[in-house]
């Protein structure tokens, strides 16, 4: 298989290009030069094979021969080393817990899967990862990535606007990664990520992203959306309601599905920052500041994956296959609140926001369907929120409690390329460090 740019369809080029470079030269975002389809026997026999069998059949047809198939197995049983286990909640909603792995958010089996793709595909190149990170993303490249063999990883995030607790797994590494606190919003932190990478200057530094602009983050997470399927207790339709910001997630599950994985549609659930709905009314994104909210991985006022989306589909096709939903502050803490009293399940702000966007869908296309929420970060991450909607904290796994005594160490940047180039260049020690 070969990959080509949203915005040049007829050049393409190979796998580690791809994935090493993260951005094409032009600016825009790689996918597959064209999806597979798989065999109906693979779809039959999906309830009877485990997940790293499946997510190695459905990945080796999307990379072709770009990786042996059994480099592939083994770089997903490598990265896949908890489950997605899908919850009945009512009887028509599920939730799909993508919150199982170290740094308790979905962004784990992006980051797991492409950290150690990359270090399959580098040879004997120095790399450098950039990530800009609303919270959840640079947690999770961090830890994928941490003391990988020739990788650094540089974390850039929006200064105050992520939680003590996501700053903690931001932050306290050390080693091959180094947290950079930007002085403005994350969307100052993505436009120098994508700034340094058109530098022609910088190139000798073999930058590479680890944003969900990457493919290789992408890839692997299609593979949930089949998990899910095969954990199906009930026939209808299937409706997944996506927690939304800078669409990476629901754009793997429209791969998937275009590959072949029966979906009735996608609810695109955002808070706020509602760019997508704006674009499936109006065909494009308005310009705007990001709005901090409490689901603040997703406070993102243009979507990167945008661009992928409408590389795969037109906006008729859009409009046909998803449903924008948007919910704000205060419906998302009524959410967390109803749903813990009524169900005894408590949810993250972002899986509550997903969570409304299953029961618009559901009231909008009536019955006959079921819906699936994807529980994007478990709710320990967002104790200070769990606590004003329900009155009381919920419990927090030991993987993370583990990370709150260690110290901070991260390097204070204005939102700027110099101030980006000197943090690359090893000129920190002119920064103030916190
Ligand atoms: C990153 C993130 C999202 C948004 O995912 P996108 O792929 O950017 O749309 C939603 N919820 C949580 C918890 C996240 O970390």
């Amino acid at each position: 298989m070969r990959f080509n740019s949203t915005r040049n369809r007829t050049s393409t080029v190979d796998l580690p290009t791809a994935v090493l470079t993260g951005l094409a030269p032009d600016g825009g975002l790689y996918l597959p030069e064209r999806l597979p389809s798989l065999p109906h026997a693979f779809w039959d026999q999906l309830p009877n094979l485990d997940f790293i069998e499946v997510a190695t059949d459905f990945l080796a047809a999307l990379v072709g021969n770009a990786l042996a198939k059994d480099e592939l197995r083994a770089t997903i049983e490598g990265a896949f080393t908890f489950d997605a286990p899908l919850v009945p909640v009512t009887d028509r909603i599920s939730v799909l817990e993508l919150f199982h792995g170290p740094t308790l958010a979905f962004k784990d089996f992006g980051a797991r899967f492409m950290a150690r793709l990359m270090l399959k595909l580098r040879g004997t190149r120095k790399l450098t990862v950039l990530v800009a990170t609303s919270g959840d993303t640079g947690a999770a490249v961090a830890a994928g990535f941490h003391r990988v063999p020739g990788i650094d990883v540089y974390v850039l995030y929006p200064s105050q606007r992520v939680s003590p607790l996501q700053e903690k797994q931001l932050t306290t590494w050390g080693d091959n990664i180094t947290a950079l606190e930007i002085e403005g919003t994350f969307d100052d932190c993505q436009r120098m990520v994508k700034a340094a990478f058109l530098d022609p200057g910088l190139s000798d530094l073999g930058l590479t992203s680890a944003n969900s602009i990457n493919i290789a983050r992408l890839l692997p997470q299609c593979t949930y959306y089949l998990r899910a399927m095969q954990q199906l207790r009930r026939a209808e339709p299937v409706v997944f309601s996506v927690p939304s910001g800078n669409l990476g997630n629901v754009c793997a599950g429209i791969m998937a599905h275009l590959v072949g994985l029966p979906v009735e549609r996608f609810v695109v659930a955002q808070n706020a920052n509602d760019a997508f709905e704006q674009y499936l009314q109006t065909g494009v994104v308005p310009e705007r500041r990001a709005t901090r909210t409490l689901s603040n991985a997703m406070d993102v006022s243009v979507p990167s994956n945008l661009e992928r989306l409408t590389g795969l589909l037109s906006l008729e096709q859009l409009r046909h296959l998803t449903m924008s939903s948007t919910l704000d502050d205060q419906g998302t803490l009524a959410v967390m609140a109803r749903v813990d009293r009524a169900h005894g399940v408590v949810l993250d702000p972002h899986t509550a926001v997903g969570w409304h966007g299953a029961e618009q869908a559901l009231d909008q296309l009536g019955p006959g369907v079921q819906a699936i929420v994807l529980a994007t970060a478990h709710p320990a991450k967002f104790p200070e929120v769990v606590e004003e909607a329900m009155g009381r904290r919920s419990d927090t796994p030991e993987r993370l409690r583990s990370m709150v005594d260690r110290r901070k160490v991260a390097y204070r940047l204005p939102p700027d390329h110099q101030a980006l180039e000197d943090a690359l260049r090893g000129r920190l020690s002119a920064l103030s460090a916190d």
